[in-house]
This record gives C-alpha cells, sequence and structure tokens, in this order.
C-alpha cells in the first residue's frame, strides 16, 4: 500500500527514484575535565579541526562547475568566514581556557548562546541564519568526533536517486546536485533555509519540513516526491506512478518554455507593456539577474549590509557597494530602500540607539521611524545613495511611512544632504526619484497625500497585510490569518494603485505577493503594472501576463472587489485563473 508523507514543497518539480537515507543521528557531546598541563593541547586540537572544516569547505567550492546560474559559491564563502568568526572560534577557545573543559563541549557552550540569540530574532531571514551556525559547528563537531557517519563522500554516486535525510547544509546540496539526486527532502529547515534557496536556483525539486519521513522510509523503496505540494509517496500504484510521470512531463515542457521567456518582454495579450524588476539583498545577488530580461531593480534590501557584523557600514563601504550593483546594472534602474531595522533587526548598539526590546517590536522604532531618530545612522545611508545616484539611474525609496510628516523630514535631510555634497564639491543625481514604500494601512489610506510629494509608490505587501489583519508576520501560530485576499487587503491595494494613476506617478509591488502567479492576474486587473520579485518566480509571472488581456480582467476584478465577500473573491480567482495549466 502506498504511505503519503507531507513536509513543506520549497523548490517546485516531480521527482520518481529511489529513495537514498543518509542517516546522521544527533551529535552527542559529553563534558570532560581537561587537566591545564593538557589544556593548550586541546586548543590545538580544536584549531586543527576548524583547519580541517576549511579544507574540506574549500575542496567542495572547488568542486562548483563553472557558470552555475546561482552564486553557489557565496554560500560556502559565508561559512568559510563563519571559521574565522571570534564567536566560533575565540570564545571556544577561551572557554576551554576558562572552565578546563573539552573543546567539544565549549563549542556546545557557545552554539547554544549563539543560536539563543538567534531565536531572539522577529525577523524570518535572519532566524533561519541560525542554521548556518549550526552546519559550521556540526561540521567542526563532527571533525572533533572523527565521524564520518552520514558524510556525503564526493565519490558517492546518487544517480537519479530521492536523497532523504534530517537536514543539509549548502554544501551538501551542492554534493548532491553534482552527485546527480534527482531530489531531495528532508526532516528539518525552513523554506529560507539556504538549501531551500539553493534548490530552487538549482531546480532540484525538495521539500523541507517531512518530520517523520526517517521513520517511515526505507533505502532503496520506490518514491515520488512532488516539490510543489510537499508530498511525499512511497510504493506508489500504477495509477498513481502514471500520474505523476504525465505530471512530470508536462513540468518539463513548462519549464522549457519558462527558459524561452527569460529574454522575452513582458506584455499582455493587448499590448500593456509591464514592468518586471528583481528584489536583491546583496551586492552578490546581482549576478544571478544579468541572465534575466528585467527592468531593473525594485527593491535593494539594505539592511542586510548592515547585519552579521561588529560594526556598522561606514559612507564609504556603502558608496562602493550601491556603485557596485549600478555598475553591474548596466543603466537599468536600481531602487535602493534606505535601512529597514528596529528593535526585531537588531544592527549593533550604534543602530538601536542602545534601547533594549521592546514589546511590539514591529509596532516599534523600526525603518525610517529609527532613522529619524537616529541622524548618525540614517545620513551617512543618505549621502551615499546620493553619491551614488551619479554612476547611473537610482531611485531612492523610504520604507514603513506612515504620516506625512515623516515624509517631510526625510526630504529635508535628503535636500540638507544634496546642500552638503555640492559644497564639498561631490556629484548626485540632482533629479534622483525618490518614492515611498506602502506598508502601513494609514498610508495605503492616505496614498494620495503621499503621491502629491513622491516619484513613485511602492506596496510592501508583507508588511501591508501583517498590519491590515493584525497578525505577526513571523509568528507560526497566526499564519494561518495571513491572507493577501482578504477583501480589505485588496481595498487598500486598489486605493494606492488608484492614487498612483490619479497623480501621474507609478505604483510598484514589492512584496512577496508580486512574485505569486496565483495573483498576477487579479493584480493586472486592478491596473497594477510594475511588479517586483524574487528572480526566480519572474519568468512565471510573465508567462502569465503574457496570456493575460487587461481589458478583460479589469471588468472582472472590478465586479469581483465589489462583491466584498472572502469566499466570493476566492473563487472569483480560480476562476480568472483557471485558463492557465
Ligand atoms: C514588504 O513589507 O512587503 C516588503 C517588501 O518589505 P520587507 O519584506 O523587507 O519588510
Ligand atoms: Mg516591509
Amino acid at each position: 500500500m502506498s504511505l503519503v508523507l507531507h513536509g513543506i514543497g520549497v523548490s517546485r518539480g516531480i521527482a520518481i527514484g529511489k529513495a537514498h537515507i543518509i542517516v546522521r543521528g544527533s551529535i552527542e557531546v559529553l563534558e570532560s575535565a581537561i587537566p591545564t598541563l593538557l589544556i593548550e593541547d586541546e586548543v590545538a586540537r580544536f584549531l586543527k579541526a576548524i583547519e580541517t572544516a576549511r579544507l574540506q569547505l574549500s575542496s567542495i567550492r572547488d568542486r562548483i562547475p563553472e557558470g552555475t546560474r546561482v552564486d553557489i559559491a557565496a554560500f560556502i564563502d559565508t561559512h568559510m568566514l563563519m571559521l574565522d568568526d571570534a564567536t566560533i572560534v575565540n570564545t571556544p577557545v577561551e572557554l576551554m581556557r576558562e572552565k578546563g573543559c573539552n573543546a567539544e563541549w565549549a563549542l556546545k557552550l557557545q552554539r547554544d548562546a549563539v543560536v539563543g540569540v538567534f531565536e531572539q530574532m522577529n525577523d524570518p531571514y535572519l532566524r533561519t541564519r541560525r542554521d548556518d551556525v549550526d552546519h559550521v559547528i556540526n561540521r567542526i563537531q563532527r571533525i572533533l568526533q572523527a565521524t564520518s557517519q552520514g558524510d556525503i563522500r564526493s565519490e558517492d554516486s546518487l544517480q537519479g536517486a530521492i536523497v532523504l535525510t534530517d537536514d543539509l547544509t549548502p554544501a551538501e546540496t551542492v554534493l548532491l546536485e553534482h552527485q546527480g539526486a534527482s531530489a531531495f527532502a528532508t526532516e528539518y529547515g525552513g523554506p529560507l533555509s539556504h538549501s531551500a534557496i539553493l534548490a530552487r536556483s538549482v531546480q532540484l525539486p525538495a521539500i523541507v519540513g517531512a518530520h517523520s519521513l526517517q521513520r517511515y522510509l526505507r533505502d532503496g523503496d520506490e518514491i515520488i516526491l512532488d516539490g510543489m505540494q510537499g508530498i511525499l509517496i512511497a510504493d506508489p500504484d500504477q495509477d498513481i506512478l502514471d500520474h505523476y510521470r504525465e505530471r512530470k512531463a508536462q513540468e518539463t515542457r513548462r519549464r522549457a518554455e519558462l527558459a524561452r521567456l527569460a529574454h522575452t518582454p513582458a506584455v499582455t495579450l493587448d499590448n500593456h507593456a509591464i514592468k518586471l524588476m528583481v528584489n536583491i539583498e546583496l551586492p552578490e545577488d546581482i549576478e544571478a539577474l544579468n541572465r534575466e530580461n528585467t527592468s531593473g531593480i525594485g527593491l535593494y534590501r539594505t539592511e542586510f549590509l548592515f547585519m552579521n557584523r561588529p560594526s556598522l557600514p561606514d559612507e564609504e563601504e556603502q558608496y562602493l557597494s550601491y556603485t557596485r550593483v549600478i555598475n553591474a546594472l548596466n543603466g537599468k534602474p536600481l531602487t535602493i530602500r534606505t535601512l529597514d531595522v528596529g528593535a526585531d533587526k537588531e544592527v549593533g548598539d550604534s543602530g538601536s540607539g542602545g534601547r533594549g526590546r521592546c514589546n511590539n517590536p514591529a509596532l516599534g522604532l523600526r525603518a525610517i521611524r529609527l532613522c529619524l531618530k537616529n541622524h548618525s545612522l540614517f545620513c551617512p545611508q543618505l549621502r551615499a545613495i546620493l553619491r551614488a545616484s551619479a554612476h547611473g539611474p537610482v531611485r531612492l525609496m523610504i520604507p514603513m511611512l506612515s504620516n506625512t510628516r515623516e515624509l517631510h523630514q526625510v526630504l529635508t535631510l535628503i535636500r540638507d544632504a544634496e546642500n552638503a555634497l555640492q559644497r564639498e564639491g561631490l556629484t548626485f543625481d540632482p533629479n534622483i526619484q525618490i518614492g515611498g514604500m506602502i506598508e502601513v494601512p494609514a498610508a495605503a489610506i492616505s496614498a494620495a497625500d503621499f503621491a502629491r510629494h513622491l516619484d513613485f509608490l511602492s506596496i510592501g505587501t508583507n508588511d501591508l497585510i501583517q498590519y491590515t489583519l493584525a497578525i505577526d508576520r513571523v509568528d507560526d501560530e497566526v499564519t494561518y490569518l495571513y491572507d493577501p485576499l482578504h477583501p480589505s487587503v485588496l481595498q487598500l491595494i486598489k486605493m494606492v494603485i488608484d492614487a498612483g494613476k490619479d497623480s501621474g506617478i507609478p505604483v510598484a509591488m514589492c512584496g512577496e505577493m508580486a512574485g505569486d502567479v496565483r495573483y498576477t492576474r487579479l493584480l493586472l486587473g486592478m491596473g497594477l503594472t510594475e511588479f517586483s520579485m524574487h528572480h526566480s518566480v519572474m519568468q512565471e509571472v510573465k508567462r502569465v501576463i503574457n496570456n493575460s488581456s487587461i481589458s478583460e480582467l479589469a471588468p472582472r476584478v472590478a465586479a469581483l472587489l465589489e462583491a466584498g465577500d472572502a469566499d466570493r473573491i476566492v473563487g472569483a480567482i480560480d476562476s480568472l485563473n483557471s485558463s492557465l495549466n
């Protein structure tokens, strides 16, 4: 009889093959006392393990083929850099000397401390960076314990296999791809983990969070893995196999079609050109993007430049980073969002102003609120963005505006920075476009007021939905309430699009909703013509756009919004999308 297991589908695609189970078991660490005389030998053993870890990673890095679609090396580099980090190297050494304990125990104590800090973070992206710490520390622990159980060796052939294991590091994901695995499923990990991101980028079907898979599945079982639905089926009968073989063939045809689309423009059937832009987080993200036909970058989340480091980047470092992205864009516009950090995303004492944690970080001093309180954090960034604008088209975008007073304060600071640069003889674009993110319901309702003073608006649906529906976007307990189709959310989005039209300024959307094909036709029908998203979903969205007609969608969407009833909205959207397969 067939057995079905569920997890979170993180990379779509269907694989049919034999299970290859990698059992690792948890790493058990025991404390042992080391006599003072021998402690330096123990320290040396620890430092040697760090060196071995570095050699292992560098050998995996060397095997990354030229021209891979993502900058896989950057993921491995992150782990190699962590091997130089004082938190991972120096603190355990200090602990060993202080407590007279073994290296494994000191490393475990330090791991628990670091992971505790990550777990306090409200930001889902940063919380998953906790996995990086675990992956690096586990690698060192395994070297210290001289265990190779569960190692994926480069000589293993995994041709066509579906790999099932507890968790994968980015380096292991690279190895799997290399060795011909057709898919993987893990017991742990989330959709934002590096392994999930890598799987999507190299188009390896994948599921994470399939909790009991090692309990129910055996090596060699015949398995179907559906990376979109997050389903694993063991011992499928003939009907199920035939069904999935057909879906796999459809998926192959769909991928070929998407690959052909990469160089076609996004134009609707009734000839409306739609702007598709990309969201990036680090300057390195730009490399994957030049292979796609984009209208530029619609959201550069600059806060990632400020995180995971002991000191803040100064004006010069920021200026060089932004300029690097501008140069790589060859004349396409770069939308730089000013710092969006706050009580939930700490950037060190100078960033938070030394405040403790507040009870409602999402409602607290974050993003533009924090920047307006902390000019020494904000003004160097404004100067860096302005100076970078001398090198190519830059749009400066302000996050989390809730009233126009904030906007006027920012505009004054920008004018002051421009005057100062002028006095210093430094160049910038005097006509730099300034836009605002509409993420707070109050700002959506007052979008017309904002539009009067800005060159463009961009709807941040991730926050707009969180604040409209009063649900913390990183709290798993209330995820079920997160609903982009809630009638109130749709009304607010429509108000912003209309306000932009009435004022003659462009309106984009850069939240996750913009990259979700289920909503593309709805948004087109609402009048949205600029979408910004992760590059990996762009061709899918384009495919929907190129198969849609705005003149047909607009009246249907207007009727759907009139209905105001959640269930009818869902039904109407299914019917809008029904001609797509
Ligand atoms: C948003 O809120 O939709 C958005 C794009 O910003 P972030 O996800 O970075 O908060
Ligand atoms: Mg936001």
